[in-house]
This record gives structure tokens, sequence and C-alpha cells, in this order.
């Protein structure tokens, strides 16, 4: 027996009823042979964390547009920070952790620079979801547009991760809720240092119910779900809680997310990323020779390959392709 089925044996007996099974898996688009040592959940963990889209997620913004500080999140961080909620979680419920944390990884790959500015800009001059392009990063833009080949169940969990979906796997669920979780909390946290919250300023109801520090907020949620998912087909919160999480959202949606601080650059951002768009729909040679072969292979539209281009770039890379083009040479400093 290799390692790989004693693994896979071990989840038989181990795992939640509710929880997915490595080798009740519905497979892969292309079949391989199976890892000796790997599960097939743990071998597309692996995948989603060496492939190149992974590593861009360093320089792609969250909520805060290229901020100076060394402490703001980036979309890596996000990322990491969801991971490590739903493993959490997914371990205690004993669910697939490796599945969690493989979804949880590739959830953002598709996102735009400049976070949901960039993701607004391209869905006015095209139909652009993030989530839909992280299952296109996965499925065919990576390694040379071959895609990753990932399992069933890590592509459902990607492409439902977003309030609105419904993830077949519990595991899928987790990280759902796991987002949430990360970035309503980060995002306090970056929004008090950047000076346009302070702690004292959240509702006294909220605090009563979620906590006073970010600390405990996060432990609140996160107990919430597993005690309240303990033994079910389902991942939920108690209603209390989940209530305070939403009008948490809420009360950052005014203070935060759509406050003139944290927003006034956003317009530029967004002015930027729909300047590049219309350049490269027009002039599809300046982009790198796979994407021109693409739009030659006549798969899919133009426009999708150009915003495959922009979507895929970081913040600074977008910002350097804005100077090239717009920018006189003489002028740049
Ligand atoms: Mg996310």
């Amino acid at each position: 027996m290799t390692i790989r089925e004693q693994l896979e044996e071990r989840e038989l007996e181990y795992l939640s009823p509710y929880a997915a099974r490595s080798r009740e898996s519905k497979g892969r688009e292309k079949e391989e042979t199976e890892c000796d040592i790997r599960p097939v959940f743990q071998r597309d963990r692996d995948r989603i964390l060496h492939c190149k889209a992974f590593r861009r997620l360093r320089q792609k913004t969250q909520v805060f547009l290229l901020p100076d500080g060394d402490h703001y999140r980036t979309r890596l961080t996000h990322t990491l920070e969801v991971s490590q909620n739903a493993r959490t979680i997914a371990k205690a419920l004993r669910l697939n952790e490796d599945l969690a944390e493989a979804i949880a990884l590739g959830h953002d790959l598709g996102h735009t620079p400049f976070g949901h500015a960039g993701e607004r800009a391209l869905n006015k001059v095209y139909h652009f979801e993030h989530n839909v392009q992280s299952l296109r990063v996965v499925e065919c833009l990576e390694r040379h547009g071959r895609g990753l080949n990932l399992t069933w169940e890590v592509r459902d969990g990607i492409l439902n991760h977003k309030t609105a979906g419904h993830p077949v796997t519990l595991e899928g669920c987790v990280v759902r809720l796991s987002d949430k979780i990360a970035y309503i909390n980060h995002d306090i946290d970056d929004a008090t240092r950047g000076g346009i919250l302070t702690e004292d300023e959240i509702p006294k109801e909220i605090q009563r119910v979620l906590g006073a520090s970010g600390k405990e907020r996060l432990d609140t949620m996160v107990h919430d779900v597993i005690v309240n998912s303990m033994e079910r087909p389902e991942i939920r919160m108690s209603g209390e809680v989940s209530q305070a999480m939403m009008d948490l959202r809420k009360f950052m949606f005014k203070n935060v997310y759509l406050n003139p601080k944290a927003k006034g650059e956003e317009m530029k951002a967004v002015h930027l990323v729909r300047q590049l768009f219309e350049y490269y729909a027009e002039h599809p040679e300046g982009m790198p020779e796979k994407y021109q072969s693409a739009i030659r292979a006549g798969k899919c539209e133009k426009e999708q390959i150009v915003c495959d281009f922009i979507a895929g770039m970081t913040d600074h890379y977008a910002v350097m392709k804005y100077g090239e083009i717009f920018v006189p040479q003489a002028w740049k400093n």
C-alpha cells in the first residue's frame, strides 16, 4: 500500500460523514497517474502554491491602494489569513483540511490589480468577476495555457466562494465564510492603522456580541461557526453572531470601503485600468506573445484575452505599463 493509499484510508476512518474524501473526488478534467505520497487535494494545494498567479498576489491591493506602510494586507496575506481560518474550522469539524486549504489559496488568483476598483473597471468595459477569473487562471491560463488540471471539488470551491455562491462541498462553504471573517477583521485593523477608524467607533452593540478587540472578534466568529456546525451537513453561525457580523460588514461599507479617504485614489485606479483595457484592445500587438497567439487561436473573444492580461497584472506592473504607454519618456523621473 502506498503512503497516499494509507492517508486515504485514514480519511475514511477519521473524517466526518459530511467531509469530502480524497478517494471519492469527482476527479480531474484530464486523467493523471496518482502521486504515491499525496492524496488529490493535497496535490492541488501544492500546485496552487507553486503557480505564478499565486506569487503575484504579493503585489496586488487588498483594500488600501499602494499603501506606504509595511503592515497593510496585500492580496497574498489576505489569502493566507483566509486559509488559516478555513483550516482551523475544517480541522475542528473533521472536514478535509487539504481541500479547504487548496480552495482558500486559489480563491483570489484571478483578482485584478487595485482590488475591487480594478474589478469594477474591467466589469464596466467587459463582463468580469474575479471568482470566474480565478477559475480561468487554474483552468486555462497557468502553465502556458494548459491549466493546473485541478480536481472538480477545488474548482467548484474557487468558483463559488463569493457571498452569493453555493459551493457543493462543506469545505467550500467553510472557505466562503472564512473569506468574509478574514476581510472584515483585517480591514478593521488596516483602517485603524491608516487613521480611517478607531476601535471606539465600532457600535457598542456589535462590540458586545463580537468583542472589543480584533483578536476577540476573530475568536468569537471562528468559535461560533465551529460550535454551530458540529455534526451537521451545513456550515452556519448562530443568529446573534451572524447578525452582528452583517452589521459590522455594513458599518465597514459605510465607514471604510466607501470612505473618501480610503477610496480617494480609487477613481485614478479605475481610470488607469480602463485606459489599459482600451489601449490593448486596440493594440493587441503590445501584449506578450502568448496573449497574441490566444487571440489568433480564436477560442474566446479578444476582450476576454485583454482582461486575462490586465487581471493578471500586479499593481506595480499596471502602473509601469501605464507609464510606458501614456507618459512621455522625458517626463518620467
Ligand atoms: Mg478573498
